[in-house]
C-alpha cells in the first residue's frame, strides 16, 4: 500500500468526527504530522506486577480487565469520584479516582487496561486487621492485549523482544492505542522511503545521531531504552539546529547591512557616566564598553542586555545613547511596552541630559511631550503630534521615547542611529523589525541600519538564551547596585500564617501597602479535573477584608477586568486609597508604587522560582525595607526545599537555571511563548548539545549562508522561520 507523507490522514484512515476534533487539537493533519507526534514516555511490561503481590505503599504497574466502573460521591466529603475494579488471574483490586468522575465515562467494563500508581490501604478501625488495598488516583490507559507474563510483548507476535511500548498524550477519541496502530500502518507502507534527511551526514556521524528514518522507528517502537533516547536526542538536536540556522542567517543578514559609525570617545562617555548620582557597577561599565565597541565595527550592533529588575539597565541605555547623540544629527528611539514605563524613562532621560543642549520627546497613545520647554525652562511641555512628527523628521529632536506609538507609519526619523527596546519580550518580532526599519527612505536604499539594543529582565537559562537569541550578542548585567536593600524573603507554612499577618498589620499601620498574588481569579470550579484548591483573587480579597484586615481597604486586579477598571484600581492603589491589592500573577502591575513594600505570594509551590523572583521584584524600588512572604501549603519536602532557594540564590538567572534542572523546561515560566517543542525544551538541560548545534549552525552559515549546498535543509529552515514570524 502506498501512503504519501504529505497525504491527509483522512485519505488513509477512517476518522470519526470526534477524532477529527481531537486530531485538530493535537495539530495532526498529515501522515508526516502523525509521525512527528512523539510518545511522551514509554511503558515497560518487564516492570509488571501481579495483583496478589501488591503491598500497601508500593508504586506499581498492573495489567488487567476493568469491571464495575461507576461514578459516586465521597461519603462525608461529597467529592465526585469514579471507582471500579481491575482483575488479573491472581486477583482483583479496587481503583479510586477522586475528583475525576469522568474516568468512569472514558472507559467501559471489560476493557483491558494498564494501571499505574500508588497502593493505599483502607483501615477497618474496629477490627484492627489490615484493610482493603486500593489504587488511589492511578494512571489508566487502555492496552491491546494483556501481557501473558513478565516481559511479554505488547507489540504482537512478530516482535517478541519488545517489552517497551509508547505512551502518547491522548485526546478524547485519539488514544495511545489508536496512535500506535495508525503509526504501525504507516511504517508498514512504503511511506518512510520517501523521507529526506535534512541533517548532513557528517554531522549525524560526528554526534552519533540516528538517521531520520531510524529515529522515527526508534522513537515510536524502541527495542531498548537507549534507542528511544538516541531518537529523542536526534530530534532535539534537529530542532535546536534548525532554530540556530535561522537565527544565524538573521544575524548574518543584519551584519551585512551598512551601519552608522559612531565616534565613541570613551573618555567623554566616562565623564557622562561619572555625572550619574551613583557609582556605576562594574557590570554596567563593562556593558557600556561592549556596546560602544559594537557601534564602531562597520556593521550594525544587535545586542541583548539581560539584567534583573533593578540592575540598572536604563543607565546603560542612557550612557550609550549619549555616545550617539553627541554625534551631530544622529537620533535615538527608545521603545517601552507601557505608557507608565515610557513616562518614567522620559523623566530619567531629562535628569541625565538636562545639562546638554538636546531635545528629548515622549510619544504615547495619550499625547506627546518635549523637553526642554521655552515656557518652563526646567521641565517639559505638551506638544502636538504634528509638531513632534515634524521635529523628529527634521532631526531636531535627538531622543524619542515612546510606546507602540513610536512604530506608527507617520513617525519618520531623519537619522535614526540607535534603537533601544525595553522589556523586549513584550514585543513581537515584527514590531521590533518595524522600529529598525524606521530609517529606510523610499528613495535611498543604502541608508545605514540602526544599532539595536534589546533589554529584558526575564531571567532565562543560558541554553535557552543561546538558542532563542542566537541572532543577538548577549550581555548579562549580573550584579546589583551596591547598598541596595535586599528584599527580606520568608517562607511561610500554614502554622505561621496568623503571626505573619500580624507582622504585616504593623507595616500597614505604619502606612505601607501590600500586594497579594493569588494563582486564580475565581472560586475553584468543582467540576474541573483534580479541583486544585488554589486561592482565588476574589475569594482571597473577600476573606482578607472580612477576617484578617477589616480595617484596611482591599482591592482586586486581574486580567479579566477592562483596561478602565484596571487603571482605576491602579490609581487608587497608587494614591494609597487601596492598602492591599489582590492580583493574579499574569497582571503586570506596570507601575512602581514605592510605598508598596510587602508582597504575599499564595500557593507559591505552583510558580517557577524565576517567576517568583520576578513577582518579588515589584517591591524592590522602595527606600523602605521590603518584604516578600512566600505562602505555601504544600506538604512536599522537596517543594519546600526548592522554595528555599529564593533566599539563597544570588540572582534571577541562578533561579532560572534551578527551575530548568529541577522542574524541567516544560515548567519554565512562559515556556509556551518560545514556540519550541517539549522535546527541545528537555534538551535545553544539556548545554553541550545546545552548544554543538550552535557551533555547527555557525560554521555552516559562515561558509554557505543561503544553504545552497543543502537544499532539503534550506527548505526546512525556511518553513520554520516563516512559521515563527506569524506571532
Ligand atoms: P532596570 O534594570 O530594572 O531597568 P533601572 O535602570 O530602572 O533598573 O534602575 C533601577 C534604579 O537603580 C534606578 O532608580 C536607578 O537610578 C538606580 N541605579 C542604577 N544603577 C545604579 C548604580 N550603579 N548604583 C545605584 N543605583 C543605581
Ligand atoms: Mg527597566
Amino acid at each position: 500500500m502506498t501512503i504519501k507523507l504529505n497525504a491527509h490522514l483522512t485519505d488513509h484512515f477512517r476518522i470519526t468526527p470526534i477524532q477529527k476534533i481531537a486530531l485538530h487539537k493535537l495539530q495532526i493533519q498529515t501522515v508526516y504530522d502523525l509521525l512527528r507526534y512523539f510518545p511522551v514516555r514509554y511503558g515497560d511490561t518487564a516492570e509488571t506486577r501481579s495483583i496478589d503481590s501488591l503491598r500497601h505503599g508500593d508504586t506499581a504497574v498492573i495489567y488487567g480487565k476493568i469491571t464495575g466502573l461507576k461514578t459516586s460521591k465521597g461519603f462525608r466529603t461529597h467529592i465526585a469520584m469514579a471507582d471500579g475494579y481491575v482483575e488479573d488471574e491472581t486477583g482483583r483490586i479496587h481503583c479510586v479516582w477522586f475528583n475525576q468522575p469522568y474516568v468512569a465515562k472514558m472507559y467501559t467494563d471489560q476493557m483491558l487496561v494498564r494501571i499505574e500508581g500508588k497502593i493505599s490501604e483502607r483501615r477497618k478501625k474496629q477490627l484492627k486487621t489490615s484493610g482493603e488495598l486500593y489504587f488511589s488516583n492511578p494512571k489508566i490507559e487502555t492496552v491491546d492485549r494483556l501481557p501473558t507474563g513478565v516481559g511479554d510483548s505488547l507489540f504482537g507476535d512478530d516482535s517478541e523482544k519488545h517489552t517497551l511500548y509508547p505512551v502518547y498524550s491522548e485526546s478524547r477519541g485519539i488514544s495511545t492505542l489508536w496512535l500506535y496502530h495508525a503509526i504501525q500502518k504507516i511504517f508498514k507502507s512504503s511511506a518512510l522511503d520517501e523521507l529526506e534527511e535534512p541533517i548532513p551526514n557528517d554531522i549525524l556521524k560526528k554526534y552519533n545521531l540516528p538517521s531520520l528514518k531510524t529515529a522515527l522507528i526508534w522513537i515510536h517502537t524502541p527495542l531498548k531504552k537507549d534507542d528511544a533516547l538516541s531518537a529523542r536526542k536526534r530530534f532535539a538536536f534537529e530542532e535546536i539546529f534548525l532554530i540556530q540556522l535561522g537565527k544565524q542567517q538573521a544575524r548574518r543578514a543584519y551584519r551585512s547591512e551598512p551601519a552608522w559609525d559612531i565616534e565613541t570617545d570613551e573618555k567623554n562617555v566616562g565623564e557622562f557616566v561619572r555625572r550619574f548620582p551613583f557609582k556605576a557597577t562594574e557590570a554596567q561599565n563593562k556593558a557600556i564598553t561592549m556596546i560602544l565597541k559594537d557601534m564602531n565595527r562597520g556593521f550594525p550592533m544587535s545586542r541583548l542586555l539581560e539584567g534583573d529588575v533593578g540592575s540598572g539597565k536604563t543607565a546603560v541605555a542612557a550612557a550609550t545613547a549619549y555616545a550617539v547623540m553627541v554625534c551631530k544629527h544622529l537620533q535615538v528611539a527608545y521603545m517601552c511596552p507601557t505608557e507608565i514605563l515610557a513616562t518614567q524613562h522620559f523623566e530619567s532621560f531629562i535628569r541625565y541630559f538636562s545639562y546638554m543642549p538636546i531635545q528629548i520627546a515622549l510619544i504615547t497613545g495619550s499625547g506627546c511631550k518635549k523637553f526642554p520647554s521655552k515656557v518652563n525652562p526646567k521641565g517639559w511641555t505638551d506638544i502636538s503630534r504634528a509638531q513632534l512628527l515634524r521635529w523628529v523628521a527634521d532631526g531636531s529632536i535627538s531622543v524619542v521615547i515612546g510606546t507602540h506609538a513610536l512604530i506608527q507609519k507617520s513617525v519618520i526619523f531623519k537619522n535614526l542611529a540607535y534603537v533601544i527596546i525595553d522589556e523586549q519580550h513584550r514585543f513581537g518580532t515584527s514590531q521590533r523589525a518595524r522600529l529598525i526599519k524606521k530609517n529606510d527612505h523610499p528613495h535611498d536604499s543604502h541608508r545605514p541600519t540602526p544599532h539595536l539594543l534589546s533589554m529584558t529582565a526575564t531571567p532565562i537559562p543560558r541554553t535557552l538564551a543561546l538558542t532563542m537569541y542566537g541572532d543577538l550578542d548577549l550581555t548579562v548585567l549580573d550584579q546589583s547596585p551596591e547598598g541596595r536593600k535586599q528584599i527580606l524573603t520568608e517562607l511561610v507554612l500554614p502554622d505561621d500564617r496568623n503571626s505573619t499577618y500580624e507582622k504585616i498589620r504593623l507595616e500597614l499601620q505604619a502606612g505601607r501597602q501590600a500586594y497579594v498574588i493569588c494563582p486564580r481569579i475565581d472560586e475553584p470550579d468543582p467540576d474541573k479535573e483534580a479541583a486544585i484548591i488554589a486561592r482565588s483573587v476574589k475569594e482571597e480579597a473577600r476573606r482578607l477584608k472580612e477576617r484578617v484586615f477589616p480595617e484596611f481597604e482591599v482591592g482586586i486586579l486581574h486580567g479579566k477586568m477592562t483596561p478602565k477598571e484596571k487603571d482605576l484600581t491602579m490609581a487608587r492603589f497608587n494614591d494609597g486609597t487601596i492598602k492591599i491589592l489582590c492580583a493574579t500573577s499574569v497582571v503586570e502591575v506596570g507601575v512602581n508604587v514605592t510605598n508598596a513594600t510587602i508582597i504575599i505570594i499564595e500557593g507559591a509551590e505552583r510558580f517557577g522560582l524565576a517567576q517568583l523572583h520576578q513577582l518579588r521584584g515589584r517591591v524592590m524600588r522602595s527606600t523602605h525595607q521590603s518584604y516578600c512572604y512566600v505562602f505555601t501549603e504544600t506538604k512536599s519536602a522537596r517543594s519546600i526545599e526548592r522554595l528555599k532557594a529564593l533566599r539563597s540564590a544570588k540572582n534571577g538567572f541562578e533561579l532560572a537555571e534551578l527551575d530548568l534542572s529541577q522542574r524541567g523546561a516544560g515548567r519554565l515560566s512562559g515556556a509556551k511563548q518560545w514556540g519550541v517543542s517539549d522535546l527541545a525544551m528537555e534538551a535545553l538541560q544539556n548545554l553541550k548539545m545546545v552548544e554543538a548545534a550552535r557551533t555547527e549552525a555557525i560554521n555552516m552559515i559562515a561558509t554557505d549562508a543561503n544553504l545552497d549546498e543543502f537544499p532539503i535543509l534550506k527548505q526546512v529552515v525556511l518553513a520554520r522561520t516563516r512559521d515563527s514570524h506569524f506571532e
